[in-house]
């Protein structure tokens, strides 16, 4: 078969794609006004998440730590959990949602973090707090199950689980974004805003490119409200642009409230952001307006210059997020290029069943894999041993080093991306998402023609 999926063919991971299931929990999190989460666990497992976080934006973000050591690891440690919290409601008085969000350590111990939360429901807040909105949600991440990816999916269905009430209905849409950057989250809200639709865009990213304002300002902080996740029941429908990053939510809503649900396409590409409008059109009534279609033919020309002349048979690897990386593949297909390999980085056991890889699997006519549970040495492997050619590679930072060893040209996209500047800044979804990331391809595979000294004729009559 031209296209297998298969698993990583070893115990061990070497130089792994993500983190753990806790990450995608903070990341979720600090999308959330007035939210602080408390990580149950080492210290490490909000440091290190933190440090990545502010690598990718250059901000800082406010995380805690229940900081766990060794006598709370061998005897529980629920105790530090319900100090902690007492010390951040007094810290900041602002806050009014804290996520008890577990880690593999206490897990394994058995700390039962729900109690927590039903004992300081009972104790702590109507005793010190009781004229005070105060949330406490339990979200279950231990590190041996899943990734970052399946992390933020199921804190995001917490989330709104906790929050979500039916009243009346609200007219208005819910839009799960999916992990992304805060630039497309503005492409995003421009469609919603050309074809004149009120929406939810639910665990918001835009304010993580903060300013630096003259009254001074040192974290960044998301912008979806309390108001926000209640009203998400009232909604006439849900999109999840990602199918594996916050559709449990558009499912759970659904489920729960009757509130339909539409997941994906994510919406990279021509075809997938046309999937989207189409969606929106269908749920709101509401029609594709004329700028929006002179966007698009303004993007198919930007495309057109670029796909049968420099993309055409060159192959391509990709790797990171499982909706990023089949929405490139869908993407690079489409602009004649040939994604060799796509490693996504867990073992989500629903991958094999993603109606994405199954087209994929009929119409790839080259030999092309899908490593799940891979890491980057399935990639160095397959360059450095077995042979394989690229003329490309997509990810995220932590792919760099291969880039350099085999003088591979790399376009850096996914999180998280920390060498190149201002990457957060711009969408890869929507057209302007298409645009951007086609001629961020281009210009790479052309300064790389330079650096190795390649005339190459075509740029001379371009
Ligand atoms: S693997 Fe475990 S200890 Fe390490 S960061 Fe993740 S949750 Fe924390």
């Amino acid at each position: 078969m031209p296209c297998e999926v298969i698993d990583r063919p070893r115990v061990g991971c070497i130089n792994p794609i993500f983190t753990c299931q806790p990450c995608g929990a903070q990341y979720a999190s600090i999308g959330i006004k007035d939210c602080l989460g408390i990580v149950h666990g080492g210290q490490g497992c909000v440091m290190f998440v933190r440090l990545l976080f502010s690598q990718h934006f250059k901000e800082s973000f406010e995380l805690a730590s229940s900081s766990v050591h060794e006598e709370g690891a061998v005897f529980g440690a629920c105790r530090r959990v319900e100090e902690g919290i007492d010390v951040l409601l007094m810290r900041y008085p602002h806050v009014k949602v804290i996520p008890i969000i577990s880690t593999c350590s206490t897990e394994v111990i058995g700390d039962d973090i729900d109690g927590v939360v039903n004992k300081l429901n009972e104790g702590l807040l109507k005793e010190k707090y009781p004229d005070r909105e105060v949330h406490l949600i339990a979200i279950h991440t231990p590190s041996f199950v899943g990734s970052m990816i399946t992390g933020y999916d199921i804190a995001v269905r917490d989330f709104i689980s906790h929050f979500a009430k039916k009243t009346e209905p609200n007219g208005k849409l819910n839009l799960f974004t999916g992990w992304v950057n805060p630039g497309d989250v503005t492409a995003l809200k421009h469609l919603l805003a050309e074809m004149q639709i009120d929406a939810t865009v639910l665990f918001e990213t835009e304010t993580f490119d903060s300013p630096l304002m003259p009254y001074g300002n040192s974290v960044s902080h998301g912008s979806t409200t309390i108001e926000d996740m209640v009203g998400t029941a009232d909604a006439l429908g849900s999109i999840a642009l990602h199918r594996y990053e916050g559709a449990k939510a558009a499912k759970y809503l659904e489920n729960e409230f009757g509130v339909p649900a539409v997941i994906g396409p994510t919406p990279i590409g021509i075809r997938n952001t046309d999937s989207l409008l189409q969606t929106l059109k269908t749920m709101t009534g509401k029609p594709i307006p004329e700028s929006l279609v002179r966007e698009r033919g303004i993007a198919i020309d930007a495309l057109t210059d670029l796909t049968h002349m420099f993309f055409a048979e060159k192959k391509v690897a990709i790797y990171g997020a499982p909706d990023l990386v089949i929405g490139l593949a869908q993407f690079c297909i489409d602009l004649e290029m040939k994604p060799m390999v796509l490693l996504l980085g867990d073992d989500n056991p629903y991958y094999k069943d993603d109606p994405r890889i199954k087209e994929l699997q009929e119409n790839v006519d080259w030999d092309m894999q899908i490593v799940m549970n891979a890491d980057l040495w399935e990639l160095e492997n397959r360059i450095k041993n077995e042979g394989l050619e690229l003329d490309l590679m997509l990810g995220h930072s932590k792919g760099r080093f291969i880039s350099i060893d085999y003088n591979i040209p790399m376009v850096r996209v996914g999180f998280p991306t920390y060498d190149r500047a201002g990457m957060y800044r711009h969408p890869v979804v929507g057209y302007a998402g298409a645009v951007w990331l086609a001629e961020q391809m281009a210009n790479t595979l052309f300064a790389d023609m330079e650096y190795k000294k390649k005339r190459e004729w075509s740029l001379n009559v371009w």
